[in-house]
């Protein structure tokens, strides 16, 4: 599964956040196995209206969101890279993680002291940043030597991994994380086999006050400029808010909203922006008996796509069913959409597009 790692500075609001998005998803799974699996690391569903109109209209009985893990990376502080705090551990879980979610303190509360003694959430990114990219530089360095002593050697793989991590480098010297690094097609599984951590996608959190949950304010904009520098995203969240949403029922979670002036909950626009950070897509499958969405990475071919369901499944894979979203919601379900030429039979080679309803055949 993908996975996303809250980080930001201590008193950020982290834990904050991490136990909304972890008790909201718990309330809403009634019907699907949701786990706290351990104490920093929870599976949250992944909001999806979709999901409900295709188990409408095929009057499943069971509605099965598909999820994404949170782990709540705590310990960073300035000097982490050198083991101050809980550096080390830290820095090794990061490297797990898909993507960074980043949370930085955008309110003002004399009583939640800030490690640094001010508000200000641009230079809060940048402290983290240059531990992330102070971590990179040694992760190189130590893997330096060894790699010239391979090429050196006429290892042709070293060859290439010695000019990546020479380019990632340059970066870093520069100041600049990893991730600004172009790299082609045919070096990108050798780039990630590097796991740099300044070349995971980032999202940036702006933890605002409850009264500026549905505009921002001063220093979210900050960040959002930055962000938007960078070619990273920003969500601005007030995670109080989502503490005080996530012990309601929803009839009253959603007038709260309205008095709070927001549609939806900051966590569901959350879990959709780490959603598309991480460029994920979902199909559907679709039956009396469960409608259930699953998660692909974009651009990933039907037979991968049926393994995310079973080994066998891609293994044994001969031909998808396949109907687009707008046609079975239009159609009014799977036959009608058949009898109206709409149902297509994919093979190897199709690429599964965002809202497919699927239905695989395969030898077992
Ligand atoms: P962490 O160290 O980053 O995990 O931060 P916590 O989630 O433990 O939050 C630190 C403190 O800040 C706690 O006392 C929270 O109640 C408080 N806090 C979190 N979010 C907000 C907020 O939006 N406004 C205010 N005033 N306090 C907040």
């Amino acid at each position: 599964g993908f996975k996303m790692g809250i980080v930001g500075l201590p008193n950020v609001g982290k834990s904050t956040l991490f136990n909304a998005l972890t008790r909201t998803a718990a309330a809403q799974a009634a019907n699907f196995p949701f786990c706290t699996i351990e104490p920093n690391v929870g599976e949250v569903a992944v909001p999806d209206s979709r999901l409900d109109k295709l188990a409408e209209i095929a009057k499943s009985k069971q509605i099965i969101p598909t999820r994404m893990t949170f782990v709540d990376i705590a310990g960073l502080v300035k000097g982490a890279s050198k083991g101050e705090g809980l550096g080390n551990q830290f820095l090794a879980n990061i490297r797990e993680v898909d993507a960074i979610a980043h949370v930085l303190r955008c309110f003002e509360d004399g009583d939640v002291t800030h490690v640094e003694g001010r508000v200000d959430p641009v230079a809060d990114a940048e402290t983290i940043e240059m531990e992330l990219m102070l971590a990179d530089m040694e992760s190189l360095e130590k893997r330096m030597q060894s790699i010239v002593r391979k090429v050196r050697g006429g290892d042709k793989e070293a060859v290439q991994q010695e000019r990546l991590m020479k380019a990632a480098m340059a970066a870093l010297e520069e100041g600049r994380p990893a991730r600004v690094v172009e790299v082609d097609a045919e070096d990108r599984k050798a780039w990630n086999m590097l796991q740099l951590l300044t070349t995971k996608p980032v999202l940036y959190v702006c933890n605002v006050s409850e009264e500026e949950a549905a505009g921002g304010n001063a220093h979210s904009a900050a960040v959002a400029e930055m962000a938007a520098a960078e070619g990273n995203s920003h969500v601005i969240i007030s995670a109080r808010i989502e503490e005080e949403i996530s012990q309601l029922e929803p009839e009253e979670a959603e007038e709260f909203l309205g008095e709070m002036g927001l549609e939806e909950p900051g966590l569901d626009r959350l879990i959709r922006a780490g959603y598309e950070l991480l460029h994920l897509e979902t199909y559907f499958t679709v039956g009396p008996k469960e409608a259930r969405a699953w998660t692909i990475a974009q651009g990933t071919m039907a037979p991968q796509a049926a393994g995310v369901i079973h080994g066998d499944f891609e293994k044994g894979f001969i031909r998808a069913e396949t109907i687009a979203y707008d046609d079975f919601v239009t159609l009014g379900g799977e036959q009608p959409a058949k009898e109206a030429g709409k149902m297509r039979s994919e093979g190897k080679s199709y690429m599964v597009k965002d809202g497919d309803v699927l239905h695989f055949l395969f030898n077992t």
